[in-house]
């Protein structure tokens, strides 16, 4: 959306690390690390084009402008609420386009398969680990006309497949437009083959959903589900909406609707107080269901969340042993699933060709799949024969 503003104020977006006039940098506060690595880039960019006005914009700068200001030496500051005067900051700046009148950048052809499109931000479900509600404020929902006006300008620069982002997307609501429905919008714009949710919060939308995806040839056959823990006790220390009985219901009643349906979730390791056996019920609760993918992210403690005042922190190296142990069950997972399509036809979008003309791409239920004699952006149906690291290819 930022670079879309951009343009359409006659700015050219190039490529990271090609010379430029402003260098805007999106910040993420999520996660220790994530906003460790946009203040990098801040100070990286600073170094390499001293002549160019440094942008950081958005929750990073939301949650503790002064020392971000310090420890980034950027030269403009736009929080949550500023960051869509971008054009506007750049102009006082002494920055401004060629011509209002110049095509905006969804209107070229685009490169690229994908593309995300954030339709919500924001969130007021306080999970005790968690800095969004600070970072980005009460859960807002943008206006549905103008996301179906942007993947329909998306979809003639040749986007094949729209990634549905946000802080807590089930959440979505404008002006009683729901997800379902805002999804059974999008399905109607022609030259869109795949619509794909990034990640759904339990108790939302979740149900709605695996019905729609059911009956759609659209929507993606993947839902991935920020599960946390299996463990109870924890799920309450984190304040999360969900228990584990009643997500190893939901995952087989929408196995049932839909027995190909990829599940992928997410896992907090080392939470405050997860002790051996907190983390054993984790793994055996992982162990117990059919998810196709999982995330293990080491906790990282955010600045005046309660799991930051907690007593017990977990050491980091007791940590890095939890989510190696997640990671080598996640690769076993991953090929189960995979495995489970041999005999069956899949279809792949192709992402990108090498120069072998070998295309890698992803099916409908996020198996990463290699195909032959593939051109970019093309859909191949094929029976997988064979397998590498949880990537399918054709016979
Ligand atoms: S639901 Fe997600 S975004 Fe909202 S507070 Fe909890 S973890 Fe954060």
């Amino acid at each position: 959306m930022l670079s879309g503003q951009l343009a359409a104020h006659g700015m050219d977006i190039v490529p990271w690390g090609e010379k430029a006039d402003a260098i805007v940098i999106h910040t993420c506060a999520v996660t220790t690390n994530a906003e460790r690595n946009c203040l990098r880039l801040a100070r990286s960019a600073k170094r390499d084009f001293p002549d160019a006005k440094i942008v950081l914009a958005g929750c990073a700068v939301q949650v503790d402008r002064e020392r971000v200001r310090k420890e980034s030496g950027a030269d403009i500051l736009l929080d949550q609420t500023q960051k869509f005067e971008l054009p506007n900051a750049l102009a006082k700046a002494g920055l401004t386009g060629r011509s209002t009148s110049l095509p905006s950048e969804t209107h070229q052809y685009s490169t690229k398969t994908r593309a995300s499109i954030k339709v919500q931000d924001g969130c007021e479900f306080g999970c005790s680990y968690c800095i969004v509600p600070r970072a980005r404020g009460k859960s807002v929902s943008r206006d549905h006309k103008e996301i179906i006006n942007e993947i329909s300008h998306q979809a003639l620069s040749g986007i094949k497949e729209v990634v549905l982002t946000g802080a807590n997307i089930g959440t979505y609501n404008d002006d009683g437009i729901n997800l379902p429905s805002l999804v059974k919008m999008i399905e109607n714009i022609d030259g869109i083959y795949r619509i794909r949710i990034s990640s759904i919060e339990p108790t939302t939308a979740e149900e709605d959903i695996v019905r729609l995806m059911a009956g759609s040839t659209k929507l993606c056959r993947y839902l991935h589900l920020p599960i946390q823990s299996g463990d109870d006790s924890i799920l309450k220390l984190m304040r999360r909406r969900h228990s584990i009985s009643g997500i190893a219901a939901f995952i087989k009643k929408a196995k049932d609707a839909i027995p190909t349906l990829g599940i992928g979730t997410d896992i907090i390791v080392g939470f405050p107080g997860e002790t051996d056996a907190m983390f054993a019920n984790t793994m055996a609760f992982l162990e117990s269901l059919p998810f196709s993918n999982i995330h293990a992210f080491s906790y990282s403690k955010r600045p005046e969340t309660d799991a930051a005042r907690m007593p017990d922190q977990i050491h980091p190296d007791i940590t890095r042993q939890r989510v190696n142990a997640i990671n080598r069950l996640k690769d076993l997972k991953k090929n189960d699933f995979a495995l489970s399509f041999f005999g069956k036809t899949v279809e792949v979008l192709v992402e990108r060709v090498n120069k072998k003309g070998i295309g890698t791409g992803w099916t409908s239920e996020y198996i990463e799949a290699s195909v032959k004699s593939a051109e970019r952006k093309s859909i191949i149906s094929f029976v997988p024969s064979s397998i590498a690291d949880g990537c399918i290819s054709m016979p």
